[in-house]
């Protein structure tokens, strides 16, 4: 069996047979030459599958341990094609503190076609006892949370969702393959913003569906072809090599947080430090459990508002940007940038308040990014 880092090299479809190239060719084609009618090689018409892509899937799915992956133009698009497994009336339930663009394709565009979403503190499984209905049919986690690095168990949700025949999918964007395997955990569908750390350089929009079974599977690929949301042969190839170096990527993203961290918390104007690496967070020992990595995500609290403004004014390293998960540091506050269409009444009772600042932390050197902040600090 290969062990994760030799996976990410040499999982998928790896080279070209017809030459004997290393790297995948970019099929920059919409169609296939049939031999006669309905005789072909396997591909008919690149909606439906493209030899680039499909190279990227083999290697996700490989990567998640699942039965099969999809590529798709981009996070959202993955998510509402999962989306397209259910019908009117049907419920899911999500948690609260969900990525924005999840919670508003629920609560504005999917709510039009009757699919209700009540959004709830998963870390609890008793706030997802109290919400079920005969009408759910799904439990989505994102975990760890954004901004604030909240950790769900996996494993207890998948459990009680398995006896209440309801469908786990999980949002894996944050910690990646190389860090957390939801599907190993029991959960039946693993989401992607690829945009982040799978693609790592800020240079490709892409969104990842991973399967668990067969059946999933099959209903999945209806759906990706069905609706075309499906991710090109270009940025198929860009997102492959990306993922070649996700696991030298993710150890320095976590090497450079835990030495932030430890700045941070020593720190006399920061006021609160969240990480699911250290060891008063309430769900560290959890984090350890499920997770081989606690990731490159950070947030912080600084004692006001001003002090925020200036910081965002004099950081030279990190880069003043939403996003996340590339090689670059960015910092961004998530109150009046990612956040900001959640009302504030909700933002405040979340804990994402007007003092919160999130950093991206990305694998320059360890030592510019301290100074950096210091100085932003001082
Ligand atoms: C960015 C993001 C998404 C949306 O992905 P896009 O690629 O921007 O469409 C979904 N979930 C999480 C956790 C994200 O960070």
């Amino acid at each position: 069996m290969m062990r994760k880092r030799t996976k990410l090299i040499h999982g998928g479809i790896v080279g070209d047979v017809l030459t004997g190239a290393v790297s995948t060719p970019i099929y920059q084609t919409s169609t296939y030459k049939q031999e006669s009618v309905g005789v072909h090689k396997g591909y008919e018409y690149s909606r439906t599958k493209n030899p680039t892509r499909f190279a990227l899937e083999e290697l996700m799915k490989e990567l998640e341990e699942g039965e099969a992956g999809f590529a798709f133009s981009s996070g959202m698009a993955a998510i509402t094609a999962i989306m397209m497994l259910f019908k009117p009336g049907d419920h899911l339930i999500f948690t609260d503190d969900v990525y924005g663009g999840t919670y508003r394709v629920m609560k504005r565009v999917l709510n039009r076609f009757h699919i209700a979403s009540s959004f709830v503190d998963t870390t609890s499984l008793r706030e997802i006892e109290r919400v079920v209905t005969n009408q759910t049919k799904a439990i989505y986690l994102e975990t760890p949370t954004n901004p604030l690095l909240k950790v769900t168990g996996i494993k207890e949700v998948t459990a009680f969702a398995k006896e209440n025949n309801l469908l786990t999918i999980v949002d894996n964007t944050f910690l990646t393959p190389y860090f957390q395997q939801p599907l190993l955990l029991g959960a039946d569908i693993v989401v992607h913003s690829a945009t982040k750390y799978l693609g790592g350089h800020s240079d490709v929009v892409a969104g990842i569906v991973v399967a668990a079974s067969k059946e999933l599977a099959e209903q999945l690929h209806f759906i990706q072809n069905s609706t075309g949301g499906v991710l090109g042969p270009q940025d198929s190839w860009l997102l492959q090599r990306g993922i070649r170096t996700l696991g030298v990527r993710m150890n320095a993203h976590e090497e450079n947080t835990k030495a932030i961290v430890h700045f941070l918390e020593s720190h006399p104007k920061v006021k609160k430090v969240y990480y699911p690496g250290i060891s008063t967070h309430p769900q560290h020992h959890l984090a350890k459990q499920q997770a081989s990595g606690f990731g490159g995500m950070v947030s912080f609290e600084v004692e006001s508002e001003s002090l925020v403004d200036k910081i965002m004014q004099s950081v030279r390293y990190f880069v003043l940007a939403e996003s996340l998960g590339a090689v670059e540091s960015l910092i961004s506050v998530p109150s009046k940038m990612t956040h900001a269409s959640i009302p504030f009444e909700r933002r405040q009772e979340l804990g994402i308040t007007d003092t919160l600042i999130r950093i991206s932390v990305g694998i320059e050197d360890s030592r510019d990014l301290i100074e950096d902040l210091e100085q932003a600090l001082s």
